[in-house]
């Protein structure tokens, strides 16, 4: 199969959807690699890396993506980026938050094939591909550190001559990926971390991690599907509120990542709720793009509200892009090793059980529906 890489030309996207150490796995397995010339430096590896694992690197973007069949991507394309894609290729990136639909009409103007990567779907053997997992794991673990750099206290007890400082307290909202990872950064800083989800596996995995569990009852048929929590009822969402609201007014950071797949994400920290922190409290929400979990989050920015910071990071993982994009391009790995056949063609089955939910559109047309 031949792979084609170029450089992410959104704004401030670092990774990269290779990285060398994978792209030497592809070409001895006899896939076929191209590098744009410097997509892989904002991540840490530079042209002479990619050749030394076996790939090509060539000049142009159009160059890099003569002849591909597979072009892999972090972020989803623009229309504009759409254009270069060689007729009838296959394109596998992620969606991000905008509906995968409205990129159909480009798509079949150019006959592509689209694999959107967050449509992963949630089983066990399809756990080596999930970039949500992936990238969700450096969010969680970033935001803490951008927490911690906002906060005007430190995070660990301390015993000094000067006297002794008290641990900081966070509070972690949502315990998936992100945020039992937040709650693992958090207790690594020394903080006194607590964790809350709506999902009981959740409440048993932030206990485990030494953190202790605040908010109501968990319900036992809170998950649904794939893992995921379902949508709370809204005499669930008042409980939540409520119990939110008996400990939120004695921690000094907040981190939210709780988040409803398809849906806004909840508001789990209403302005009521924010009046009751302290000012130089600060609030690190990861469900920013999908409208916050805290009331006045404001995605990409920061807030201050009665003292209080609000901040609202988007792509948290494109800052930390030597590390997202190593596991970026192991999920991405994974993924060609399931599409390629033994000869190493590239088969796009849309009856298999991984690649059918994940495919936008087949040489160009909507599985099992129309092409617009
Ligand atoms: P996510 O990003 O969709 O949501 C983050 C967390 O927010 C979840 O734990 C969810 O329960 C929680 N949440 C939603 N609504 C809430 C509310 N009103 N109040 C409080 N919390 C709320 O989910 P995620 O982190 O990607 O993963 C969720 C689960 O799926 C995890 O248990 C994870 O281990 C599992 N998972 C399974 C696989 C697999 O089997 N292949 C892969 C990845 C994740």
């Amino acid at each position: 199969m031949r792979i084609a890489v170029l450089k992410e030309a959104a704004p401030g996207e670092a990774r990269v959807a290779l990285v060398p150490d994978v792209v030497q796995r592809l070409t001895k397995s006899g896939h076929q690699i191209s590098i744009q010339a410097g997509a892989g430096l904002a991540a840490g590896s530079t042209d002479a890396d990619y050749e030394k694992a076996g790939a090509r690197v060539h000049g142009s973007r159009a160059e890099a993506l003569t002849g591909a069949e597979l072009w892999a991507r972090v972020r989803r394309p623009s229309g504009a980026e759409l254009g270069e894609a060689p007729e009838g290729i296959c394109i596998v990136s992620m969606l991000g938050v905008e509906p995968a639909e409205t990129l159909v009409p480009a798509l079949a103007a150019r006959k592509l094939s689209f694999l959107g990567l967050e449509r992963v779907p949630r089983i066990t053997r399809a756990q080596s591909m999930d970039v949500l997992s992936s990238q969700a794991t450096v969010a969680g673990y970033k935001a803490v550190l951008l927490g911690a750099a906002e906060l005007g206290k430190l995070l660990p007890m301390l015993t000094t001559a000067a006297g002794t400082l008290a641990p900081a307290k966070v509070l972690v909202l949502g315990a998936g990926v992100a945020g039992l990872q937040a709650i693992a950064t958090a207790r690594r800083l020394g903080a006194v971390v607590a964790g809350f989800d709506v999902r009981p596996a959740a409440a048993e995995q932030v206990l485990s991690l030494g953190a202790t569990f605040v908010g109501p009852e968990v319900s036992a048929d809170a998950e649904a599907e794939g893992g995921y929590a379902r949508a709370q009822t809204a005499e669930e969402q008042a409980a939540t509120r409520a119990a939110l609201a008996a400990a939120i007014p004695q921690q000094d950071l907040l981190i939210c990542t709780a988040q409803v797949p398809g849906r806004k994400a909840p508001v789990l920290v209403d302005a009521a709720a924010l009046a009751t922190l302290r000012p130089g409290s600060v609030v690190v929400d990861l469900a920013a793009e999908t409208g916050g979990n805290a009331e006045g989050t404001r995605a990409g920015e920061r807030v201050v509200l009665g003292g209080v910071v609000l901040l609202g990071p988007v792509q948290l993982a494109a800052t930390v892009p030597l590390h997202a994009s190593q596991m970026f391009a192991r999920n991405v790995l994974a993924l060609v090793q399931h599409l390629a056949t033994k000869q190493g063609a590239l088969n796009l089955d849309p009856q298999d059980e991984i690649t059918k939910p994940m495919l936008v559109t087949l040489n160009g047309q909507v599985p099992g529906g129309s092409s617009r």
